[in-house]
């Protein structure tokens, strides 16, 4: 966590000692072994976790990730930055996540299932609906949801399908979902570049990581003449190119698993001189040693944590403007909830309506962030974690009991 500008929201809201104490108190932090038998009959027992961080403002919330470096650290990081970005954006959730240490590449999909069916079962207590409400992250999918849904529902003994959001469309889950997080983040640029007065037309665009997120952007920007992408990289390296194709590389990616005629390496494509940077691989791609050498004067940080929190120092001191990944990710948990509140309401709700409601909610997130860009002068990052604390603090204040 970028606990310094925790500190400088903290003291932009003139908070105590005591209410910043609060603010940075887990809730939960939860363990647990989750044995699985393997298909050659031996049992393997992974490592678990579930760190529900603030509930002030809604159920906690937040995705599961099956990686063999997940570390109880990270997840506890993570759940923190859930709380933020659903304060951020005013949607009633709290902050959640989860991990199980494991390399689940190598498992079968027989032994997939029961991981995730036992971390259903481990956790079932700590979890559901109301409670706690669990998604999709790192190597986690609508399968992966659709069987914890169907696990919590055997232990319930009743139909829940608001258990898990990110489920198959045809099993409860909400349309938009596969593309919300990018465009959420697209709405935020649009917003933002509105009230620069950059002179280039069309924003030439650098998108490093062509996954879920960052693919789903492309594709969006490339159908937009405001913008134009001209470089786009994955784990193994990129393509830089002023007439760039992106249908013709996100179609090449999907059939083959690579980007065609790479001619740049990664650590070149966040170097390139661009309008708008979009970081939608891993965390820590920017650090101290190359963030000298970003030319770009808009970064998005669609990834979580894609920046450290001294290269961000530097940046700043460079003035370019960076959009946090509280704001610039959170249509992702956004249209999450829009599935929950369909779940709940039994009520299923159509492509177009599930999008204007996404604008909506991005539009009042960034205007009430620019808001405190204007009146404080502050970065785009700090003035997202004044607003997101701001709100956490005034509801825990408001449940405080006076003596
Ligand atoms: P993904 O696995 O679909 O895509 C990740 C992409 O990054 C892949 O194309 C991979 O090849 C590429 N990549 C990995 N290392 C790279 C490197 N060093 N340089 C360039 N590219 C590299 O994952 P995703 O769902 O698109 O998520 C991407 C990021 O966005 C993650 O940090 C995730 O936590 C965050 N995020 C995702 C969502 C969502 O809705 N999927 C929501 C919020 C945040």
């Amino acid at each position: 966590m970028n606990k310094s500008i925790i500190h400088k929201a903290a003291l932009s809201l003139n908070l105590s000692q005591s209410e910043l104490d609060k603010l940075l108190h887990y809730e939960n932090v939860l363990e647990k072994d989750i044995e699985v038998e393997l298909d050659s009959g031996e049992i393997a027992t992974f490592p678990a976790f579930r760190v529900q961080h603030n509930s002030v403002r809604g159920p906690y919330k937040g995705g599961i990730r099956f990686h063999p470096q997940v570390n109880l650290d990270e997840v506890k990081i993570l759940s923190s930055l859930m709380t933020w970005k659903c304060a951020v954006v005013n949607i009633p959730m709290g902050g959640g996540k989860g991990g199980v240490i494991v390399d689940y590449k190598q498992l079968s999909k027989n032994e997939q299932e029961k991981l995730s069916r036992g971390y259903m079962k481990t956790f079932f207590n700590h979890l559901g609906p109301d409670k706690d409400i669990p998604a999709p992250d790192v190597n986690t999918n609508e399968q992966n949801m659709a069987w914890m849904m169907d696990e919590y529902n055997n232990l319930a003994g009743y139909e829940n399908p608001g258990c898990v959001t990110g489920k198959p469309i045809n099993l409860f889950g909400s349309e938009v979902r596969d593309i919300a997080t990018s465009l959420g983040g697209k709405h935020v640029v649009d917003r933002l570049l509105k009230s620069l007065s950059l002179n280039s037309c069309p924003i030439r665009v650098a998108i490093q990581g062509i996954g879920n997120v960052g693919g789903g952007l492309a594709e969006l920007l490339a159908g937009d003449d405001k913008y134009k992408v001209v470089a786009i990289s994955d784990s193994k390296g990129g393509i830089y190119k002023e007439d760039l194709n992106v249908d013709n590389v996100l179609a090449h990616k999907r059939q083959t698993g690579s980007i065609q005629n790479q001619n740049i390496s990664n650590s070149e494509l966040l170097e390139l001189d661009v309008d708008l940077l979009v970081l939608a691989a891993l965390e820590d791609q920017i650090t101290e040693n190359n963030a000298p050498n970003i030319k770009a004067k808009i970064i998005l940080e669609l990834a979580n944590n894609p920046i450290t929190e001294v290269a961000d120092k530097i940046l700043e001191s460079m003035g370019i403007t960076v959009v946090p990944d509280i704001l610039a990710n959170a249509g992702g948990v956004t249209v999450s909830y829009f599935e929950w509140i369909q779940n709940n309401a039994n009520e299923y709700w159509s492509e177009d309506k599930v999008k204007d409601e996404l604008e909506q909610v991005m539009r009042q997130a960034t205007i009430g962030v620019m808001n405190i860009i204007q009146a404080q002068g502050v970065s785009w990052r700090l003035a997202s974690y004044i607003v997101a604390l701001d709100r956490v603090n005034q509801a825990m204040k408001l449940k405080e009991v006076i003596v």
